[in-house]
């Protein structure tokens, strides 16, 4: 079982998930790779309900090639970034598998975007593997169990965090 709370690099903001996470991709995209400085993201994707995040954040809102709005948000310390939100995704949250720094981490179920990816990077057999995202290929959108809906009160407190003093750093890419 991996450990359910992590943190980002300098330690101001924690984040800490109910249970653990069902979901885990490796994302080759040009985004994920200028987002984390590694040849790929990997992310635990949850509903927004099971992860609670303390301290603040900034955000930064930006459309994906498709035109899909993402929203990322970073420690304004440190820049670790911290969880990122998809609009093809509501309800869904995502957060980067390195604010755990844990080796018990489950493997990536999809590897998606492997059209950008490295080719000296392996994927671990089982995991789905698309040319891109989503876009009609089965597997592409991240799907969770329903039941648990998003509380209202967890994302609001969510939006409070993000709201405060960063709101300059906001913008659209066109
Ligand atoms: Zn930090
Ligand atoms: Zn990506």
């Amino acid at each position: 079982m991996m450990t359910l709370d992590g943190h980002c690099l300098c330690g101001a903001v924690q984040v800490q998930l109910a249970r653990e996470p069902q979901v885990v991709n490796m994302c080759h995209c040009a985004d994920c790779q200028r987002r984390s400085g590694s040849p790929f993201g990997m992310a635990l994707w949850l509903l927004e309900a099971d992860m609670t995040i303390t301290g603040e954040t900034c955000e930064f809102a930006h459309d994906s090639d498709k035109g899909r709005t993402l929203i990322n948000r970073f420690c304004p310390t440190c820049g670790s970034t911290i969880c990122f939100t998809a609009a093809i995704n509501p309800g869904l949250i995502a957060i980067p598998a390195g604010l755990f720094a844990d080796p018990n981490t489950p493997p990536p179920l999809r590897s998606v975007f492997e059209e950008r990816r490295h080719s000296w990077v392996t994927v671990p057999d089982g995991a789905v593997r698309l040319p891109r995202g989503r876009d009609g290929q089965a597997g592409g959108r991240v799907a969770l169990k329903a039941g648990v809906a998003s509380s209202p009160s967890v994302r609001s407190a969510n939006a409070a965090l993000c709201s405060r003093q960063c709101r300059s750093v906001k913008r659209k890419l066109r």
